[in-house]
């Protein structure tokens, strides 16, 4: 199964991808976790993403595309993957469209996350991770069981991400509603569009998301 979860920043993509790579076995691809691992290793696509990710911009599209269409040849994505954060453009969306129709691969569901935009900066602006693990938490929504202790890995440090403070969380809103926001109509088109409430508790967030993939027959 092979799915692209769609929404603006802060919507949960990455909570949901998480739960569902548990239940399904699929696997998570990240646009920006990549990209975050090589700013972090200083690769050359690592430079010239760095500033433009720290602006809240988008990165080129033929990077993006060309680090997904690598990924999505690898061996564990043979029982299929969950986009998260990719495509983010009408370029990046036909450029997916050829990958998967070259890998004889198709698309079962493209599922947005619907949430206010009041809630979004305040949503990012308060979420933190796992130094470790990378479990995802939240200044008041979703805090570790233990004060400072990680649930999944049980260690004591967290971080913020850089482009996680108000200002950039206003320049990636834009260039989601600019640039990503067509995608709505474009899958739609297709056929491929669902919808669920973002704004549900998480654990019921995952459960409307179950219901959908229990819908989609498996190949
Ligand atoms: P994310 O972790 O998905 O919020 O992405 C963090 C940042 O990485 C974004 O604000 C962009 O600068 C960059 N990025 C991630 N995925 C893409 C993509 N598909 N196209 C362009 N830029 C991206």
């Amino acid at each position: 199964m092979n799915l692209i979860l769609l929404g603006p920043p802060g919507a949960g993509k990455g909570t949901q991808a998480e739960a569902i790579t548990k239940t399904r076995g699929l696997v998570q691809l990240s646009t920006g976790d990549m990209l975050r691992q090589a700013v972090k290793a200083g690769t050359p696509v690592g430079i010239e993403a760095g500033a433009i990710m720290e602006a809240g911009g988008l990165v080129p599209d033929e990077v993006v595309i060309k680090i997904i269409a690598e990924r999505i040849t690898a061996p564990d994505c043979v029982n299929g993957f969950i986009l998260d954060g990719f495509p983010r453009t009408l370029k990046q969306a036909a450029a997916l469209d050829v990958l998967l129709g070259d890998q004889n691969k198709k698309l079962d569901a493209v599922i947005e996350l619907k949430v206010d935009d009041a809630a979004l900066v305040d949503r990012i602006s308060g979420r933190y991770m796992c130094a470790d693990c990378g479990a995802s938490y939240h200044d008041t929504n979703c805090q570790p069981k233990v004060a400072g202790v990680c649930d999944r890995c049980g260690s004591t440090q967290f971080v913020r991400r850089a482009d996680d403070n108000a200002e950039t969380v206003r320049n990636r809103l834009m260039a989601y509603y600019r640039e990503t926001a067509p995608l709505i109509g474009y899958y739609f088109a297709k056929g491929k569009l669902k919808t669920v409430d973002g704004m549900a508790p998480i654990a019921d967030v995952t459960k409307q998301v179950e219901g959908i993939l229990a819908g989609i027959a498996s190949p």
